[in-house]
C-alpha cells in the first residue's frame, strides 16, 4: 500500500504514574513559573483535588461545574479567572470539568494542566465543547489543548464500576471510529489499535477488581491513546450519531457511546476490510464485531438507549439531524432507511446485525 498523508502531532507533555500526581503537579506549577493558580473540580471531585494539590499553592478553587459545559458556567468561571489574576488552569476530574477549563482557556488564553480521573480523553484533545439554550457547539482551538496531562491511575479508584465501564468503552469508541474518521492516517489507526489493545485488557481486570491498579493504569493509558487518535482522526460516523445524541435529547456522554459503538461497528465493518482486520487483531479475536461482542459481555456493557432517557418517538427526528452530518470518509454510504434501523436496535438493545 503506498503511503501518503498529512499528519498533525499535538504537542503536550504526559506524565504518567501511578501515586506520583502531587509530586508531578508541583513540578509542572514551578517549571511553568505559575504563581496563581485555579483549581477547576467538581464538588464530587473536590476530595481528589486536594489531595493532588498539597504540595502547591492554590489562588482560587472553583467548583461550579455542570455536565456539557453550559454557557452560564463557563462564564462566571472566566470571571473568576479575571477576578483572582489567575495564570494557570490545573482541572482534576472528567471530561465536564476538564471542558470547563478548557472553556476558560478558550476566552482567556491561559495553560491548563489537566489532571484527569475519568477515561473521557478529553484533556489529549484540541477540542472545547459549550452548552446554549439546549444546543452543543464544539470547536477546534490549539489555545484548549493542556500543556500538560497529568496521569495517575490511583486518582480513578474510586470512579464505580459501571461509570469506568462507559467512561473506558467512550475511549474504546475514540478508537473504534479512528478507523475511519476524516482525517484516519496510519499513524493515528496505530494508536488507535494499541488503544483498543490497552482499553480490553484494562477495563476487564477493572471489573474483576475495582481497586486494582494495573487494570486501571492500562485503561488509562488506553484512554489516552484513544483521544490522541482521536484528535488526530477527527469523528466518525459514530461520533457524529453521539454528537446529535446527546445534544438534542441530553443523552448520558459516556453511556451513549457505550451503547451505539456495535451497532456502528456492525454497520462499517463489512465495507471497512483493513479496518476490521485491525480491530479484530488489536482484540486478538477472529472479527472485530466478535471482539467487541465478547468484551460487552465480560463487562455487562450499557446496552439500550432507552435505558437512558432516548425515546422511540424521537427516532425519526434524530435520523434527519444526523443524515446531512455523515462524514464523506464513511466507509458504507449511509441512507436514512439504514440509519432507522441502527437507531431503533440501539434503542431496544437489541443484538447487532452485520
Ligand atoms: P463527567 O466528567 O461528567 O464525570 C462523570 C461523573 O463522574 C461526575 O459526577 C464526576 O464528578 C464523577 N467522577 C469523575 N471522576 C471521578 C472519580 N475518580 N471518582 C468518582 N467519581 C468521579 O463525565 P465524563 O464521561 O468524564 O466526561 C463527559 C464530558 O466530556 C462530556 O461533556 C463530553 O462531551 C466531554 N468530552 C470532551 C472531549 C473533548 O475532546 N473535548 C472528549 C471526551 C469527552
Amino acid at each position: 500500500m503506498n503511503l501518503n498523508f498529512d499528519h498533525v502531532t499535538l504537542g503536550q507533555r504526559v506524565l504518567f504514574g501511578s501515586g506520583r500526581a502531587a509530586d508531578s503537579l508541583a513540578d509542572e506549577v514551578a517549571r511553568l513559573g505559575a504563581r496563581r493558580v485555579m483549581v477547576v473540580a467538581s464538588r464530587s471531585e473536590a476530595r481528589v483535588a486536594q489531595a493532588v494539590t498539597t504540595h502547591i499553592d492554590v489562588a482560587v478553587f472553583h467548583d461550579d461545574v455542570a455536565p456539557h459545559v453550559p454557557i452560564a458556567k463557563a462564564e462566571s468561571a472566566r470571571a473568576v479567572a479575571v477576578d483572582k489574576a489567575v495564570d494557570l488552569l490545573v482541572c482534576v476530574g472528567g471530561g465536564s470539568t476538564t471542558g470547563l477549563a478548557k472553556a476558560v482557556a478558550l476566552a482567556t488564553g491561559l495553560p491548563i494542566v489537566a489532571v484527569p480521573t475519568t477515561y473521557a480523553g478529553s484533556e489529549a484533545t484540541n477540542v472545547w465543547g459549550l452548552t446554549e439554550a439546549a444546543r452543543k457547539t464544539t470547536g477546534v482551538d490549539d489555545r484548549v489543548l493542556p500543556v500538560t496531562v497529568i496521569y495517575d491511575a490511583h486518582l480513578t479508584l474510586s470512579l464505580p464500576v459501571e461509570l469506568s465501564v462507559a467512561s473506558g468503552l467512550n475511549g474504546m469508541a475514540h478508537c473504534i471510529d479512528s478507523m475511519w474518521a476524516p482525517r484516519t492516517d496510519p499513524i493515528n489507526r496505530a494508536l488507535a489499535a494499541e488503544g483498543i489493545r490497552a482499553l480490553a485488557e484494562g477495563l476487564p481486570a477493572i471489573k474483576g477488581d475495582p481497586q486494582d491498579v494495573s487494570g486501571r493504569e492500562q485503561t488509562l493509558y488506553g484512554a489516552y491513546l484513544s483521544a490522541v487518535a482521536f484528535a488526530s482522526a477527527g469523528s466518525g460516523l459514530h461520533h457524529k450519531i453521539c454528537h446529535v445524541l446527546g445534544g438534542a435529547y441530553n443523552l448520558p456522554h459516556a453511556q451513549t457511546h457505550a451503547t451505539v459503538l456495535p451497532y456502528v461497528l456492525a454497520f462499517n465493518a463489512p465495507a471497512a476490510h483493513e479496518a476490521e482486520r485491525r480491530i479484530a487483531a488489536a482484540f486478538g479475536t477472529g472479527t472485530a464485531v466478535a471482539g467487541l461482542s465478547s468484551l460487552r459481555a465480560t463487562l455487562d456493557a450499557p446496552r439500550a438507549l432507552k435505558d437512558y432517557g432516548f425515546d422511540e418517538t424521537q427516532i425519526p427526528e434524530a435520523v434527519e439531524l444526523i443524515l446531512p452530518v455523515v462524514p464523506d470518509s464513511n466507509p458504507r454510504p449511509v441512507t436514512a432507511t439504514d440509519l432507522e434501523a441502527l437507531l431503533r436496535a440501539a434503542h431496544a438493545g437489541e443484538t447487532p446485525v452485520l
